[in-house]
C-alpha cells in the first residue's frame, strides 16, 4: 500500500524548512524502500489568502482527507495580522485540525544531551527530560458554544466563552495517553482544575473510569496551576501528561522551553484512526524567514513523528531520530541552538548532513 502524504510548507520558514523534510522523505522513498508518495503545491495560510481569499481552500482540505497524513511547515506572518479572525492564517490550521477530526495532540518535549546547556533551567532539573504531553485539540473553550460577544442593557461590552466536554470526547483522550502510557513509563498524569470548574470535575471522573481498562499505567491528577509550577520545578516526574485543549496549549508551550528551542520540537494531531497532521510546534519566524537560519529539525522529527505514529514503523522513526542525534554529535548547530565551540551551519546545510547520516544507517 503507498502512503500518501500530503506536504504543506504554508509562511515564512515553512517553506524553508520543508525543502529540508522533503529531502528525508525521498531518503526514505529510494534508500529505505518506503512506499510512499508526497503530494504536494497546495496551499494553507497566509499563501492560500494570498492565491483564494481563504486560508484553507476547498482543494487544500479535499487533498488532506485524501491523504494518509499531513505534514505541515507552519502558517502566518505580519502580513495578514490585520485581517478578520474568520480569514487569519491561523484559521486554516484551526480548519484543517476541526475537519480532519485530530483530537489528540501530542506534544513531545525532550532534551538532547548534546543541547543540554540550551535550557533556561539548570541541567540537574532537565537532564533527561523526556515528557509527552497530550492536548485534546477540537473541544473545550477554543471551540465551546454559545461564544461571542453582546452589548448590555447599560451600554457595556460583555465577551463570553464556554468550556464543555462530554464524556465520549473525555474518554477517546484519556484512552490515547494510557495506550501511549504504555509504551513508555507507563505512567499518566491528567490535568484538571477540578476543585473549581464542573467541566473538569466530570474529567476527573471519566479518566478515573477509562484507567480501569489499564491497570498496568500509573495514573495521578494534578491541578493545573500545580502543574505548571511543577513542570518548572521538577519535570522530571512526569512521563504523559493528558489535558484539555486550553490547560494543554500553555502547558506545553511552557515544557517546550525546558528543551531550549521551540526549533527542536515536533507534534503530531491524530484522529481515532491514527491519521494525522504532523508539525513542528513553532510558528512561521518571519524575522529570520528566507535566511537559512531556520532549525529544520523539528519538521524532520515531525516525520519521524508521523513514520511512528500513522505508518506504524516505529524501527524507521528511531533512524531518523538518531540520524539528528549523531548530527548534534558531530557538534553541527543551527543558530537557535548554537553555543561557543560548534560549527554553525544553515538550514540546508543541517538537513543535509541529517540525510546524510540516514544514508549511512541503510
Ligand atoms: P514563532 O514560533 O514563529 O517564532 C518565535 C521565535 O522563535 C522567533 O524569534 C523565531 O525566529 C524563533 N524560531 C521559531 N522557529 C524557529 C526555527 N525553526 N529555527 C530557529 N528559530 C525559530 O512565533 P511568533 O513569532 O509568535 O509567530 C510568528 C507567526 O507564526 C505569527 O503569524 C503566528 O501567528 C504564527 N504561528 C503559527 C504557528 C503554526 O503554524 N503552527 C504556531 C505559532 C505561531
Amino acid at each position: 500500500m503507498t502512503f500518501k502524504i500530503l506536504v504543506l510548507p504554508g509562511d515564512g520558514i515553512g517553506v524553508e524548512i520543508m525543502a529540508e523534510a522533503t529531502k528525508v522523505l525521498d531518503v526514505l522513498r529510494r534508500d529505505f524502500g518506503l512506499d510512499l508518495e508526497t503530494i504536494e503545491g497546495y496551499l494553507v495560510g497566509g499563501a492560500a489568502i494570498d492565491a483564494f481569499g481563504n486560508p484553507l481552500p476547498e482543494e487544500t482540505l479535499l487533498a488532506a482527507r485524501a491523504a494518509d497524513a499531513v505534514l505541515l511547515g507552519a502558517v502566518g506572518g505580519p502580513k495578514w495580522e490585520g485581517l478578520a479572525y474568520e480569514v487569519r492564517p491561523e484559521r486554516g490550521l484551526l480548519g484543517l485540525r476541526a475537519e480532519l477530526g485530530l483530537f489528540a495532540n501530542l506534544r513531545p518535549a525532550v532534551l538532547y544531551p548534546q543541547l543540554s546547556d540550551a535550557s533556561t533551567l539548570r541541567k540537574e532539573v532537565v537532564a533527561g527530560l523526556d515528557l509527552m504531553i497530550i492536548r485534546e485539540l477540537t473541544g473545550g473553550l477554543y471551540f465551546g458554544q454559545p461564544r461571542g460577544r453582546r452589548t448590555l442593557a447599560n451600554g457595556e461590552q460583555q465577551a463570553f466563552n464556554t468550556l464543555v466536554y462530554s464524556e465520549s470526547e473525555i474518554e477517546r483522550i484519556g484512552r490515547v495517553a494510557f495506550e501511549i502510557a504504555r509504551k513508555r513509563k507507563k505512567k499518566v498524569c491528567s490535568v484538571d482544575k477540578a476543585n473549581v470548574l464542573e467541566c473538569t470535575e466530570l474529567w476527573r471522573e471519566v479518566m478515573i473510569r477509562v484507567h480501569q481498562d489499564y491497570p498496568d499505567v500509573a495514573l495521578s491528577h494534578m491541578y493545573v496551576d500545580n502543574a505548571a509550577m511543577q513542570l518548572v520545578r521538577w519535570p522530571l516526574q512526569f512521563d504523559v501528561m493528558v489535558t484539555e485543549n486550553m490547560f494543554g496549549d500553555i502547558l506545553s508551550d511552557a515544557a517546550a522551553m525546558l528543551t531550549g528551542s521551540i526549533g527542536m520540537l515536533p507534534s503530531a494531531s491524530l484522529d481515532a484512526h491514527g491519521k494525522g497532521m504532523y508539525e513542528p510546534i513553532h510558528g512561521s519566524a518571519p524575522d529570520i524567514a528566507g535566511k537559512g537560519l531556520a532549525n529544520p529539525i523539528a519538521t524532520i522529527l515531525s516525520v519521524a513523528m508521523m513514520l511512528r505514529y500513522t505508518l506504524n514503523m516505529p524501527a524507521m522513526a528511531e533512524h531518523v531520530e538518531k540520524s539528528v542525534e549523531s548530527v548534534l554529535d558531530a557538534d553541527l548547530r543551527t543558530r537557535d541552538i548554537y553555543t561557543e565551540n560548534h560549527r554553525q551551519v544553515s538550514t540546508g546545510e543541517m538537513g543535509d548532513a541529517i540525510v546524510t547520516a540516514l544514508r549511512s544507517r541503510k
